[in-house]
């Protein structure tokens, strides 16, 4: 028996700026939010057959989207829902790729249930820091995740153990793919710990304010370059004086050089004549290639 489901709304010509950390971005051609992960499944196949390019959003913690949108569906996940299954001595948290990771931290530990609190005050969800390894404070999402359940581009799903995402610093299979991606990520499996809520509360307090004491204030992407081996991007661009550079509304932070903050009307142009002028000034002057951390989304400007 074959049914037919309901999609949700699809929105055109949708401004991104509203959903990404940075604040920047052209609309989208197509526009959706799933809050379910057979949602999110339901849309990528909608989108597949309508032969458009496809972005799945999440937090929009780690991207910039060009000036021009992009020209296909972006499909914003926001499917939360999880379970707790006990494993001997851990417990196994399933849960839905668009949840947020550090709401997720804080529910987990009120609970009693540590492996996640290193993600305290972490932007975005679970799928983006599958996708790209998001790790903070002495954890990573490598170090937790047991398996996920991906939609696979023949539009079947399957289990990945975490083997399969190929883990490294800040990266994945999915991350190296990024042109042509090879799977989407709809729930995954987490491996956590019974502890104590109290330990775990002021555990989350220190890393809480750790976070707030080096975080510059105003719209931002964390991160703009990946750290290079043995040293920190912050460092080499604080040496190399790029502080306060300041290109349209894009500015350097004074806080913290690693950081670009959107001062109010940057464009994503803004954004990445400053990457440029700051990959050659660390090159000039200190001989260090930085990449970047921020994948870039859409058209080209
Ligand atoms: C203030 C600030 C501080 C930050 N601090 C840190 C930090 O300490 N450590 C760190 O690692 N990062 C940090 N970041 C970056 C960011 O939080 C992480 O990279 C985060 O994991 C991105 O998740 P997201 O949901 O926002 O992904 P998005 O930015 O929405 O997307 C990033 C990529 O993930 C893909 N993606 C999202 N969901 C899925 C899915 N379900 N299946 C497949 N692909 C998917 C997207 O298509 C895209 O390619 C910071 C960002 C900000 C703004």
């Amino acid at each position: 028996m074959s049914m037919t489901v309901a999609l949700p709304t699809i929105h055109e010509h949708e401004p991104l700026a509203h959903y990404v950390a940075w604040r920047i971005g052209g609309p989208a051609r197509f526009f959706a939010t799933a809050t379910t992960a057979d949602e999110l499944r339901d849309l990528v196949l909608w989108g597949r057959e309508q032969e458009l390019p496809l972005f799945v959003l999440g937090g929009g913690s780690n991207i910039l989207v060009s000036d021009a949108g992009f020209p296909g569906l972006v499909i914003r996940n926001r499917a939360h829902h999880h379970t707790l299954e006990r494993r001997g001595d851990d417990v196994r948290l399933r849960i839905e790729a668009g949840a947020p990771m550090a709401g997720t931290s804080r529910q987990m530990a009120a609970q009693g249930l540590t492996g996640l609190v290193w993600s305290e005050g972490l932007p975005g969800t679970v799928g983006g820091a599958i996708y790209g390894n998001a790790g903070c404070y002495g954890g990573d999402m490598a170090g937790i995740l047991h398996s996920a359940t991906v939609l696979l581009p023949d539009g079947t799903t399957a289990e990945w153990s975490v083997g399969q995402f190929e883990y490294g610093y800040r990266t994945s299979v999915l991350k190296a793919h990024a042109a042509a991606p090879t799977a989407i990520v709809l729930a995954a499996e987490l491996t956590l710990y019974r502890d104590d809520p109290v330990k775990l509360g002021a555990e989350i307090a220190v890393i809480a304010a750790a976070r707030k004491a080096k975080t510059p204030s105003g719209s931002s992407c964390g991160s703009s370059f990946k750290n290079p081996p043995g040293d920190s991007a912050g460092r080499l661009l604080e040496v190399a004086g790029l502080k306060g550079t300041q290109i349209g509304g894009a500015q350097v932070s004074s806080k913290h050089a690693n950081y670009i903050v959107n001062l109010g009307g940057a464009t994503a142009g803004d954004v990445l004549r400053l990457t440029d002028l700051m990959r050659e000034r660390v090159v000039q002057r200190l001989g260090t290639e930085l990449e970047l951390e921020v994948q870039i989304v859409g058209a080209s400007a």
